[in-house]
């Protein structure tokens, strides 16, 4: 997939980070239009708005459908800005295409299903649109990557990926949880691939979209979607985490827009030096890693000859509770360190089960 292409060439984006804003419900067209004109005040690339809602639960606004396309339509052609709006099956996207949207997205709730991407996928082919894939709903990237390729496979190359966060049974203070490490993940394995963050989502609350949508710039995210409303409170979907225009204006203003590189030589021969600090640490932590693999190998041996078992749960519990000790000695986060611990237990698990039962397998691989 080397051929996506960068965000910049998108003929709708002209600098990055940018920013996508507008309603999470295309409402009457009134508001859309006070919202929308409100939003061009403000430094946004691209309005978007929901048109067919996906909610949770039945009997709550679902959208108004095909005559909001036709507002967008009049409302992005007089304030002059791209818009974006979400597809959900075939008949969503002829719809938006008719109405000559700029940019589709897929949702939270369609990324999760290949039936539903596919189709889209299909209705896409031989069309020339950027689409947004927004995460799956579930921490699940083979998901979220699947969706990116079914799309990518129907010829389309302007490709971005949308973070908006993870659902969770528990409750924390996030709408959905930000696994920022799963976009890491994605990024890593589709390094062209332009990211993108919806700190609305995320937030689910007015006061958590600054510091998300700073998390996202700071980890290099090509542009933000947040939601607009010219009234929020009266919002018909999602009033909680909707902003006004005014303070979108606040929160772009106040995000620190920090560089990848510098000019500065010192500070780059500061920073290298820094790295190649880091670069001898970690080889020493992967020397400690051998040394005690070898010793691991050892034990395995000796338990095999004395016919004791692999794992006994006292010496596992004591490892944890000592090192997470240890750790926080050591101003290192406790669950950190038991996540840590966790994985070095388990593979010493696996070798010595290797060897008690006397794998062929060479023990090291
Ligand atoms: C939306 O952006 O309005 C939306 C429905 O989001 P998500 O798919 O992320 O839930
Ligand atoms: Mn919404």
């Amino acid at each position: 997939m080397e051929d996506i292409q960068s965000i910049k060439s998108w003929k709708v984006i002209n600098d990055v980070p940018f920013a996508i804003a507008g309603p999470c419900s295309a409402e009457t067209e009134e508001q859309l239009y006070t919202t929308c004109k409100g939003i061009k005040a403000q430094d946004i690339t691209m309005l978007r708005a929901g048109i067919w809602k996906p909610r949770t639960r039945p009997g709550t606004f679902e959208g108004v459908g095909e005559i909001g396309l036709e507002w967008m339509e009049k409302v992005k052609t007089e304030l002059e800005m791209p818009a974006a709006v979400e597809v959900a099956n075939a008949k969503h996207v002829e719809l938006a295409l008719k109405y000559n949207m700029d940019v589709l997205w897929i949702g939270a709730r369609s990324t999760v299903n290949p039936f539903t991407v596919q189709e889209i996928a299909d209705a896409l082919k031989g069309v020339d649109i950027p689409v947004i894939v927004k995460n799956p709903i579930n921490p699940d990237l083979a998901l979220w990557k699947g969706a990116i390729e079914r799309i990518y496979m129907s010829g389309i190359k302007q490709i971005a990926a949308l973070h908006r966060g993870f659902s969770s049974f528990e409750k924390t203070k996030y709408r959905n949880v930000p696994m920022w490490q799963i976009a890491i993940a994605l990024k890593s394995d589709m390094p062209n691939l332009p990211l993108l963050c919806d700190p609305s989502h995320i937030a689910g609350t007015r006061d958590l979209i600054l510091p998300v949508s700073q998390k996202a710039i700071d980890l290099n995210y090509d542009g933000l979607m947040i939601e607009t409303h010219y009234d929020p409170d009266k919002a018909l979907s999602d009033a909680k985490q909707q902003v006004t225009p005014h303070r979108l204006g606040e929160i772009l203003e106040a995000i620190k827009i920090r560089q990848t590189t510098s000019d500065n030589q010192e500070f780059n021969s500061i920073l290298e030096t820094m790295r190649n600090q880091i670069d001898n640490i970690d080889r020493e932590i992967l020397e400690s890693m051998a040394a005690r693999k070898s010793l691991v190998d050892k034990l395995g041996e000796y338990k095999k000859e004395n016919n004791v078992t692999v794992f006994q749960s006292n010496r596992w519990l004591e490892v944890f509770k000592t090192r997470a000790e240890w750790g926080s000695q050591l101003n290192l986060q406790k669950e950190f360190v038991g996540k840590l611990f966790k994985l070095i237990h388990d593979e010493s698990i696996r070798l010595q089960s290797k060897i008690l039962n006397n794998d062929k397998e060479k023990v090291s691989k």
